[in-house]
């Protein structure tokens, strides 16, 4: 019998090896002196320090700016069924077991990346239903693999795969949205939050059909709007603003751009018997200016804009757009008005969205004491060996 042919290697330059110890995932092809052997892209390949010592296995692809994301730190575990079989286990087991988010009409993500040792995976659970999104090519080869695994370990009725716009051009991939196997998800799925019901369209929806990423702040939030009248900016189809109205508002004004989730909002509210709610479908930051021209006030504001940056030279321009919002949202409350303002701009660290928000407030005069400062659900944990992967930001003011 022959023995077979050793992995091809990925040795890197002298004094690079650091980072890779202290187990970040991403590697990039200006840290690697050669490439040993000749990798097919989504295959996997050893990565060695300069001095010969062995760092982690990895998924290797020249077409992407991460020449490898590595996965496995342990020589003795390589990247076979076995060890994606541990990986998701751990992942989901979390999600059902110790959140309880897998249930009936429950909805979670039940493996997010890098914060799950699964560089390039998003898998997101609906009611029975599940959405996988690759963002690395060694996965999307193994789409089929991960699906079965995760079938074993979820109840599963069907399984859609949603394309991230750019994959493409990132990691030269061709993948467009399909049904990967079981039954087709239905136009709408009905999801639980606490109380609150949700229509949930995983096939057309924005991301894979619901910010699942904002759910406890929704009801964060929501502890605040008693008695108030709330301004709901960037509503999508009407999160917050439904929970808002369970939490006792007056009446809520949700407005977004996008007409496909200004109709479905609307429908969310006839669905949960809710005629308070009103939605607008509008620019944001025009509207913005045209309230304050009005002298509109409220009493509560959730400001919680798309991604203004996407990447580091984005962040000039996106931090001028957090400032305006800020502002704005600020000049339309009213003394004792509370603020819930967010950003999903990993480009933009904490510190430095506080620092939007402090001259948002010097600049209006306003005195802002922050009551509560949010990340992700804990279904997006962060991994501490990978900073990049923490990118919620919700913050919730009083305003005097
Ligand atoms: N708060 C929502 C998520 C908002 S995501 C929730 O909890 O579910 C950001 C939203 O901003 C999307 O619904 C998108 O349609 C909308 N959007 C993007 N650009 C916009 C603009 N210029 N004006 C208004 N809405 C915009």
């Amino acid at each position: 019998m022959t023995s077979p042919s050793p992995p091809p290697r990925v040795v890197l330059k002298p004094q690079r090896a650091k980072p890779f110890f202290g187990r970040h995932p991403w590697l990039f092809a200006g840290a690697v002196a050669r490439v040993v052997g000749e990798p097919e892209n989504g295959q996997p390949v050893a990565v060695y320090s300069a001095e010969g010592q062995f760092i982690a296995w990895g998924l290797y692809n020249d077409r992407s700016q991460i020449l490898v994301r590595l996965y496995s730190w342990d020589y003795d575990q390589p990247l076979d069924e076995q060890f994606w079989r541990s990986r998701l286990q751990r992942a989901v087991q979390f999600r059902s077991e110790e959140l309880g988010l897998v249930r009936p009409k429950g909805a979670c993500r039940v493996v997010f990346s890098e914060a799950d040792g699964l560089s390039g995976l998003i898998a997101d659970w609906y009611d029975g239903w599940l959405v996988l999104q690759p963002t690395a090519l060694g996965i999307r080869q193994r789409l089929e693999l991960l699906a079965r695994l995760l079938r074993d370990l979820l109840p599963v009725r069907g399984v859609y795969v949603r394309t991230e716009k750019g994959m493409r051009e990132a990691e030269g991939m061709e993948l467009e949205d399909h049904l990967l196997e079981g039954e087709p998800p239905p136009a709408e799925i009905e999801i639980e939050e606490g109380p609150v019901r949700f229509l949930v369209n995983v096939c057309t929806g924005q991301k894979t059909g619901w910010y699942l990423d904002q759910r406890e702040n929704r009801q964060a939030a929501a502890r605040y709007a008693r008695g108030r009248r709330v301004l709901d900016l960037f509503s999508y189809a009407g999160g917050f603003a439904l929970w808002c109205v369970r939490g006792g508002a007056a009446e809520v004004l949700a407005v977004d751009s996008s007409a496909a989730a200004i109709e479905l909002g609307s429908r969310n509210a006839v669905h949960n018997g809710v005629n308070s709610v009103r939605f607008e479908r509008a620019d944001v930051f025009q509207w913005v200016d045209q309230a304050v021209a009005r002298g509109e006030q409220w009493d509560m504001v959730i400001v919680d804009p798309p991604r203004l940056a996407r990447r580091k030279r984005g962040v000039p321009s996106a931090l001028r757009g957090y400032g305006h919002l800020n502002r704005k949202a600020l000049e339309l409350l009213r003394p004792g008005g509370i603020l819930v303002t967010c950003s999903c701009s990993g480009q933009i660290s904490r510190e430095l969205f506080a620092g939007v928000l402090r001259e948002a407030a010097f600049a209006t005069g306003r005195d802002v004491q922050i009551l509560e400062q949010r990340g992700a659900a804990p279904d997006h944990p962060v991994s501490l060996y990978c900073p990049e992967n923490s990118y919620l930001k919700c913050f919730i003011c009083r305003v005097l």
